[in-house]
């Protein structure tokens, strides 16, 4: 018997979005203002979710972009940080793209992340999460997060990730708002009963 082989490729136009882009980002804002760009334009092209996340070096540039592909991939692991983390491990060519401590890459999320993402990071060698809506802005559009500690960002940090919170969170809500009331599809767990 033989399995698939998995294959993750990002949408053309995220590919196209970003691409040959040496820019760097100096601010965590100016971050959170490129990545909930990609989540509006995840919407506006039908490649899922209203989720976009990317992975920032220490001068704020994008080493690897990310947005929500459940659907269009069908399955759910490939949320927008899974993505953006997969992408930038694959790029640096190491599963810790913290190094062993020598490096330091900045994850920054459109969203808070469910309980999937925020175990995904603490393993990724990640030094740092930024945060644009809250996961209540999420709920408040029918999303599931998951079960995740109360203090999620203080078990982080605990384990040296630095978080800050609510980047944007207006702008990166409203685009949540928007696609609940347009009538975007809420994936969320088969069982979930929210
Ligand atoms: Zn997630």
């Amino acid at each position: 018997m033989s399995f698939p082989e998995i294959r993750l490729k990002l949408p053309q136009w995220l590919d196209e979005t970003v691409a040959g882009t040496d820019t760097a980002y100096p601010t965590a804002q100016a971050r959170m203002e490129m990545v909930v760009r990609l989540s509006e334009l995840n919407i506006a092209h039908k490649t899922g979710g209203p989720f976009a996340a990317g992975i920032f070096d220490e001068e704020g540039r994008l080493i690897a972009p990310g947005a929500n592909l459940v659907e269009r991939s069908g399955c759910s692991l490939w949320h927008a940080e899974m993505v953006a983390i997969a992408m930038a491990q694959s790029k640096v060519g190491r599963f810790d793209l913290g190094n062993g401590g020598r490096e330091h890459f900045e994850l920054v999320t459109s969203t808070e992340p469910c309980a999937m993402c925020f175990g995904a990071i603490h393993w990724s060698g990640l030094s740092r999460l930024v945060c644009g809506a809250r996961e209540q802005d999420a709920r408040d559009a029918g999303f599931d997060e998951g079960a995740k500690p109360a203090d999620w960002s203080g078990e982080l940090q605990k384990r040296g990730i630095t978080v800050e919170r609510d980047v944007l969170r207006q702008q990166a809500a409203a685009v949540l708002a928007r696609y609940a009331a347009s009538g975007g599809t809420i994936y969320n767990p088969p069982n979930t009963h929210l």
